[in-house]
């Protein structure tokens, strides 16, 4: 090859040297369509190569070191031939061979080093060059006879906005199919790209994918997801003890029932921090928030003879009179100044700073927004009223817990169920008492669930956030936050009324907005408002402190809705970055996964629902980052094992081809669904923790 390959521009060097330099045609300046010239030089006259020249003689050689030539070797040969490596300009390679010497290689050219090293680092990049792509999943189910496919592929290219991936699938009857990912970033982060669920005819045998740049990823046989599916149920096994959506007070009422009935197997533990209770302070604009008002608020809840008492504004009807008020017979009685005409002169600002003078321990004031330094207006009688309608009892509540096994005692493995931290979710307190009360009365007719209770030791909190939910019940169903208002100034006005309270599930102290996590809100009004502390409120500490007095608690399913999750820790990170909190160790990651698709197998054995693998992982990485969430808590400050379920999964909808959201509050038939699929996963959670308990000794566990 060597011999072919250099024979030609050889035999053009020995052309170049008979003809005057300026006739010679260097490759770039001949016309595409015409043969190369003979005369072509293999290095243009001012172009700079390494070549390998033979000398016809020793002296030439001789001549070349002494001029300074730049010599890379002297590659011995046979004879009187004379070799040598050296960088030349064209033109003095020319000069060489005029006197006899004669072209072996071009070696290399300049600038050729340059082009290599950025061609490599192309390739090694994936920029300008085929990307490489990477199944991260790969998983097929079937629901309801309908069989499904998703997949995630990672793309080496990942700095590149504007790659996109399409996977192929195939049957095995050889019917494919395609459709197209989209790229999934999260905290400017990329991380996989990505597609719904897709309706496939029949189980994929393989699937390919492809970038817009050209990368390939390895065919990949989908697994089968969840590939687990729990123990078939005795005949006679009972289920659906769940007939409405419950409130607060039916909650309470269920928890009193299985407790005197089931005597030998359930505790009812009264968690130490009592709630707030459905209760908020009273309210009234005086005057007309749209001209000039101000806020009157009561320093006592509604409930505690406030709700009612009146407040208004008068002219006292003679001049120059000073600002005053008075408290008689359940009516506040504000006299504005007035000046010598006997005009009004009271400023907004000056009527709000003197109640809360003259009432420290009965009223607050302040000026609605808009109002600063208007002349107070003559209103009322207003009342004082808290806005809350339900008949749920306006007392602190005491948080309960069901305590449910054969051996209360801290010998066995522990599993905390808990749910509606956010007050909204009104189907979570049914997957747990449906819980409850299978595991119950099945224990008396069935010898698995009596086992199950002889080695496992329950607990269940059906409503974490009871006053929050008796407010979404009564006054405002999307009420999520509880009903602590720490609101200052004028977010306190009743207007905001919906928007307050604390996230109770971003309260918590592990990962949280206070030591700089990110997914919580510092402001009163949001969704998200962590408090004013970690654990400020009564609701996340009742958590820890079940958790703390019950050190045997190995594992926790802390119970949302909806979409249609299942999830582990990590669940915040901090931004920029997106640094998380530590990652489980690839043991622990691995049996978080095990253990996760034991009980989606499990929740898909109800009615076909089955949580997607994308949405099957670390909090974190498949919903988003939840700084001070209680899964966090659980795991990083007491190891438990701590998940959390979104029930309530899309439902697919043949006729449109479109995956359907369920809501927080879904008609009772599809929210009575989830509450048995949901509570038979929680059952196989049960199962897990048995054959946990099994394997491992209690004196062994971390
Ligand atoms: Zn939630």
């Amino acid at each position: 090859m060597t011999q072919r390959r250099w024979r030609a521009p050889l035999a053009a060097v020995l052309a170049a040297i008979l003809v005057p330099s300026a006739a010679v045609a260097t490759p770039a300046a001949a016309a595409p369509a015409a043969p190369v010239t003979a005369a072509a030089p293999a290095v243009g006259p001012a172009e700079q190569a390494l070549v390998r020249v033979e000398l016809p003689t020793e002296a030439m050689f001789d001549q070349l070191v002494a001029s300074g030539a730049d010599i890379a070797t002297r590659p011995r040969v046979d004879g009187n031939r004379v070799r040598v490596d050296v960088v030349l300009t064209g033109a003095e390679l020319a000069a060489l061979t005029t006197r006899g010497a004669r072209l072996v290689q071009v070696v290399q050219r300049a600038g050729d080093g340059t082009a290599r090293y950025q061609a490599s680092a192309r390739a090694a990049r994936g920029i300008n060059a085929a990307d490489t792509l990477h199944f991260l999943q790969a998983y097929w189910w079937t629901s309801n006879g309908q069989t499904f496919l998703q997949t995630q592929v990672a793309t080496t290219a990942s700095d590149d906005p504007d790659v996109e991936i399409t996977v192929t699938w195939r049957t095995a009857d050889g019917t494919t199919g395609s459709y197209e990912l989209f790229r999934f970033e999260d905290a400017d982060e990329y991380q996989y790209h990505v597609a719904l669920p897709q309706p496939v005819p029949a189980r994929p045998v393989q699937v390919t994918a492809v970038s817009s740049l050209g990368g390939t990823a390895r065919p990949v046989t989908p697994g089968a997801w969840p590939g687990s599916t729990p123990p078939p149920l005795p005949s006679g096994y009972q289920k659906d003890f769940i007939d409405a959506y419950a409130t607060p007070v039916d909650i309470q009422a269920r928890v009193r029932r299985l407790g005197r009935q089931y005597r030998d197997l359930v505790d009812v533990i009264d968690l130490p921090n009592r709630t707030q209770g459905y209760r908020r302070t009273a309210t009234a604009y005086v005057g007309d928030p749209a001209v000039a008002a101000i806020v009157v608020e009561s320093v006592k809840f509604g409930d505690q003879n406030v709700n009612g008492i009146q407040v208004r504004t008068v002219d006292p009807g003679r001049p120059n009179s000073p600002l005053s008020a008075r408290f008689r017979d359940r009516v506040l009685t504000v006299s504005l100044a007035t000046d010598a005409a006997g005009k009004t002169v009271s400023t907004t600002n000056e009527v709000a700073a003197l109640i809360p003078a003259r009432f420290p321990d009965r009223f607050t004031a302040f000026v609605e927004n808009g109002s600063t330094g208007l002349p107070m207006p003559v209103v009322g009688p207003v009342t004082l009223d808290d806005g809350l309608t339900g008949d749920a009892p306006k007392r602190p509540w005491t948080v309960q817990a069901l305590r449910i096994g054969k051996h209360r005692d801290g010998s066995r493995v522990g599993v905390l169920a808990y749910s509606q931290e956010h007050a909204r979710e009104w189907a979570t307190p049914l997957v747990t008492l449906e819980f409850a009360e299978r595991l119950l009365v099945n224990s008396r007719t069935d010898p698995a669930t009596r086992e199950l209770l002889e080695q496992v030791d329950i607990f269940v909190i059906p409503t974490v956030n009871p006053d929050g939910a008796n407010y979404s019940f009564a006054d405002y169903d999307f009420q999520r936050k509880n009903m602590v208002n720490h609101c200052t100034g004028t977010q306190r006005d009743p207007a905001f009324r919906n928007a307050w309270g604390v996230d109770v599930n971003r309260n918590y102290a592990v990962g949280s907005l206070f030591d700089g996590y990110f997914g919580a809100s510092t402001n009163c009004l949001s969704g998200t408002y962590a408090g004013t502390a970690e654990q400020s409120e009564a609701e996340s500490r009742n958590v820890v402190a079940l958790a703390q007095a019950h050190p045997n608690i190995k594992f926790a399913l802390n119970v949302h809705s909806y979409g249609g999750y299942f999830m582990w820790p990590p669940g915040a990170y901090k931004v920029p970055g997106r640094i998380t909190l530590p990652r489980p160790s690839i043991e622990e990651a691995a049996y978080f996964l095990t253990s996760a698709r034991r009980i989606v197998g499990a929740i898909a054995s109800e009615r076909g629902t089955v949580t997607w693998p994308s949405q099957t992982g670390p909090v974190a990485d498949v919903l988003y980052s939840a700084a001070g969430n209680s899964a966090d808590q659980l795991y990083y400050e007491n190891g438990i094992l701590a998940w959390d379920f979104e029930v309530g999964n899309d439902i697919w909808n043949p006729a449109t081809g479109e995956w359907e959201a369920v809501g927080f509050q879904p008609p009772f038939p599809e929210a009575h669904a989830e509450a048995m699929e949901y509570a038979t996963g929680l059952v196989e959670l049960i199962r897990v923790a048995r054959d946990y308990a099994a394997a491992v000794p209690v004196a062994a566990r971390s």
